[in-house]
């Protein structure tokens, strides 16, 4: 490694991706510094899984007082405070957010807390006006989520604010039919919100298997959570009293304290001068990179959500580990990118791996789908008209489980684990071999014949 340039490494961007590489680089050996224009952590720790997932444990609580009284609890009248639950999470995201800056200052690596632009294939400029250089440069940026142009558009919140809010509305309309939107939605309607889902197209979760989502479609609609769907915003009015009139093509006006947009996740290249570098750019401005997370400019690598591979946490702290074991490390790794297990943590959650029945049917000569429709015995004895439903698919030739679907209480623990049986290539008739583990409810994954 040189010494002609002030680091060997310099990454922008101090999230999942980022740290996961600046530290495995600096155990290498590598001279390491990272700049962060924001809070170290990142997207998931500071808006993103971390407060989410707590906000989904604290809205689940609803459903748990309701149901105790059939268990034999006597729960007085409950009321839910949310600053209390807001600032509880929030002084958790500042713990972590301490965990990973000791994390990079353990292993030496120089932290930035600035934002940082490219001003050549070695050299970058801080906010400061500073220029650092090094011999090769990780964008780690991230990404944002999407405000579409919209008269008034300005009116509505993202995912960025929403941890923040002073107050719980009463009245709430979400943009969009992906993870964040439904997780939202579940939420806000556990906190006694009224909420409305509102999407462009005419499907939720539009990657997930079809059966699985149209669960949560009934299940949701069930719990009186609103749709409209082909419904493409036009323009959001704001009163004087602060509530919004919000337009949409083809319905009556919606009335809403509050709108959260989650129509997407763009990646976070504008202004960083890659162009000018001659960083080759994709779609949405996503840095094109190869196997190795190279871009075509040979110094310069990119990460994480910035690439808009896969935008999920786990992915990103791979790619992170991978490039430095590459770089760094005299290790060459590249990322396995099948079987990349997802949740989507809405109430009750969904969690999938593999091919789903739709992409089977396309895919394969022949496959098998295995359905487990049922009603967990916690919610029989709650009383709770939720039915839970898992799902195998099989490649009819091999016998390999190809894809694994389920939506029912805890759905994404118990898919990780059974992830590791998906992903090693495990037959159904491995699955059948193995002895039920009663009473589960995962146990249907070896009872479906
Ligand atoms: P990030 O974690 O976004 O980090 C990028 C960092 O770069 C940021 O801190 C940013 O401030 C900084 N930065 C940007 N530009 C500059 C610059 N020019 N100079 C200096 N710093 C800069 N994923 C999951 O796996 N599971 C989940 O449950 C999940 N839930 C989510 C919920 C929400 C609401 C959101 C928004 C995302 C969620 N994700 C989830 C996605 C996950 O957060 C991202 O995939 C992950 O954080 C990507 O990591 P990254 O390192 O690529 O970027």
């Amino acid at each position: 490694m040189t010494k002609t340039y002030d680091y060997d490494l310099f990454v922008i961007g101090a999230g999942s991706g980022g740290v996961r590489a600046s530290r495995v680089a600096a155990a290498h050996g590598a001279r390491v510094a990272i700049a962060e224009e924001y809070r170290v952590g990142g997207t998931c720790v500071i808006r993103g899984c971390v407060p989410k997932k707590l906000l989904v444990y604290g809205a689940h609580f609803a459903e748990d007082l309701q149901d105790a009284a059939r268990f034999g609890w006597k729960v007085g009248k409950c009321d839910f405070d949310w600053p209390v639950l807001r600032d509880n999470v929030l002084g958790e995201v500042e713990r972590l957010e301490g965990i990973y800056q000791d994390i990079l200052d353990r292993h030496e690596v120089d932290t930035i807390p600035q934002r940082a632009t490219l001003t050549g294939p070695h050299e970058i400029a801080l906010a400061d006006g500073t220029k650092v250089t090094a011999a090769t440069i990780l964008i780690a940026t991230g990404a944002h989520p999407v405000v579409p142009k919209l008269p008034g558009a300005e009116h509505g919140i993202t995912s960025n604010e929403v941890f923040h809010l002073e107050r719980m509305p009463k009245r709430v309309v979400i943009a969009g039919g992906g993870y964040i939107a439904n997780e939202f939605a579940g939420i806000f309607h556990e906190f006694s919100c009224h909420v409305t889902l509102v999407n462009r197209g005419e499907v939720i979760l539009r990657h997930y298997d079809e059966q699985i989502r149209d669960r949560l479609l009934t299940i949701s609609l069930m719990k009186g959570i609103e749709f409209k769907f082909n419904a493409p915003f036009e323009k959001i009015e704001k009163r004087k009293d602060g509530t919004l009139k919000i337009h949409v093509s083809g319905q009556d006006p919606l009335e809403a304290d509050l709108l959260l947009w989650a129509v997407g996740r763009a990646p976070n290249t504008a202004g960083l001068g890659l162009e000018k570098v001659g960083v080759e750019l994709g779609k949405n401005g996503a840095i094109l990179v190869d196997e190795d997370n190279q871009s075509s400019v040979p110094s310069i690598y990119g990460i994480g959500d910035v690439t808009d591979r896969v935008q999920l946490t786990p992915v990103a702290i791979r790619e992170g580990q991978a490039f430095a074991d590459t770089v760094f490390g005299g290790k060459p790794t590249r990322v396995d990118y099948a079987h990349i297990p997802s949740a989507v943590f809405s109430h009750p959650p969904i969690a999938g791996v593999g091919m789903t029945e739709g992409e089977a049917r396309d895919k394969l000569g022949s496959y098998k789908a295995y359905v487990s429709d049922f009603r967990p015995m916690k919610n029989v004895l709650a009383g709770r008209n939720e039915r839970a439903l898992y799902k195998i698919i099989v490649d009819q030739e091999t016998d390999r489980v190809v894809g694994l679907h389920m939506i029912g209480p805890d759905a994404p623990e118990i898919l990780q684990a059974a992830a590791i049986a998906v992903k090693a290539g495990l037959t159904k008739a491995q699955f059948d071999d193995t002895l039920a583990l009663h009473p589960t409810m995962s146990e249907e994954l070896v009872l479906m014949r």
